[in-house]
């Protein structure tokens, strides 16, 4: 059996996080290691490994995750200026293998690799 990831066991709320949103269909929690001022998780209930598993039938959730980036940013009122970054595998930096964004606001400029 494929052991549970650090953020299933926090929808699964076995260990504690305060959740930042919650709906049927994702979370958001605060970074535990903010790379900016503000920087949210976006994380899907489901457990997405990552954003190239996703398929035809996951069209609705990763949209529904692209509104709740805009809510978010409307609750923070950072409207005008956030980033949304997604590491998909571990060359590309990911760490924790179930999909999510991270939401960074308050940086004048993001120092994204090129
Ligand atoms: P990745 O490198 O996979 O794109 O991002 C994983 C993110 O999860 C990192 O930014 C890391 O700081 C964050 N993270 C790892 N463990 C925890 C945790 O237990 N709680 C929270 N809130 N964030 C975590």
């Amino acid at each position: 059996m494929v052991s549970k990831t650090i953020f299933q066991k926090i929808i699964e709320k076995e260990i504690p996080s305060e959740f930042i949103y919650e709906d049927d269909l994702c979370i958001v929690i605060n970074d535990i290691n903010p790379q900016a001022p503000l920087h949210l998780l976006i994380i899907p209930k489901k457990p997405l490994p990552k954003l190239s598993d996703a398929e035809e039938k996951d069209l609705n959730l990763l949209g529904h995750l692209m509104l709740i980036a805009g809510n978010m940013s409307r609750k923070f009122n950072v409207e005008d200026a956030f980033n949304i970054v997604i590491n998909n595998g571990e060359k590309a930096g990911q760490t924790v293998f179930h999909l999510h964004i991270h939401f960074l606001a308050g940086n004048k400029k993001l120092n994204l690799p090129k």
